[in-house]
């Protein structure tokens, strides 16, 4: 049936209708979903449930109920939808965006924007428009107005090459957000080569594909590769506190914004 329908409606309307339908059934004027402008009564789960989330108090992951039921989007998505939103031209602006490990919600409203030049790219071709490894990132110098890389650095064994690569093409006066889980209480990331296998990587950091739990250190990290870094902290803006609610963000998720 569902090969039937998708034959019939093409793959945009597709989704469209699907999106209206889900809409309607969560329905409700609890919450609100800035990314799909959905106003929902709830969130679904999201996450795992993991003893060493806890322990080391990761921020942006663990089991949560914050995921969208329309369009799929975590808190960490509202976030950085907010933060573009709010704090740069990329909605406006003429610009070249590199994506990278695309998040569905978002690369779904950047492939549809008029003003921005879109390449969204992984090491996992499905799904994106370029195969590619960011510890060698085949474009010239100063190429990218704009990188979007989340959650991608705590997989790569050798990150610093992979955030001087990330410098190395970003424009002088472009800019980057590179977001990673990140440990509240630890002083210094957390790496052993020794780690190897899915199970013992998913029991020590948290997933069985991380190589690293990062610390509090993760800014001077970027910087080292040559970032200016500042956080962006919502929770900080008194003036946003009903809407972070509203949202469901997470109080203790800052955007890192790099810049060059
Ligand atoms: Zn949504």
């Amino acid at each position: 049936m569902k090969q039937i329908i998708k034959k019939i409606i093409p793959g945009a309307y597709h989704q469209k209708i699907k999106r209206w339908g889900l809409r309607f059934f969560y329905y409700g004027n609890r919450y609100h979903c800035n990314v799909c402008q959905s106003h929902i009564r709830k969130w679904l789960p999201l996450g795992y449930d993991l003893p060493v989330l806890v322990e080391k108090q990761i921020v942006g992951a663990g089991l949560r109920e914050a995921l969208c039921p329309v369009c799929g989007s975590s808190d960490r998505i509202r976030l950085l939808f907010h933060f573009l939103k709010t704090q740069t031209e990329i909605f406006d602006k003429k610009l070249k965006l590199l994506h990278i490990a695309p998040e569905p919600s978002l690369q779904f409203l950047f492939e549809h924007l008029q003003n921005i030049d879109y390449l969204s790219a992984d090491l996992d071709p499905d799904g994106v428009m370029m195969q590619m490894d960011i510890t060698k990132i085949p474009f010239p110098d100063n190429h990218f107005d704009a990188i979007i890389c989340n959650h991608v650095l705590e997989h790569i064994p050798d990150d610093q090459k992979a955030m001087s690569e990330l410098y190395r093409v970003l424009n002088t006066a472009g800019w980057a957000v590179l977001q990673v889980p990140f440990s509240k209480i630890l002083k210094t990331t957390f790496e052993d080569a020794a780690v190897t296998s899915p199970q013992e990587r998913e029991k020590v950091f948290g997933q069985t594909d991380h190589v690293r739990i990062y610390g509090l250190d993760y800014a001077s990290r970027l910087k080292t590769a040559g970032f200016k870094v500042s956080r962006y902290q919502w929770s900080e803006d008194s003036s946003l506190k009903e809407l972070g609610k509203k949202m469901k963000l997470n109080a203790d998720e800052p955007v890192f914004f790099c810049s060059k």
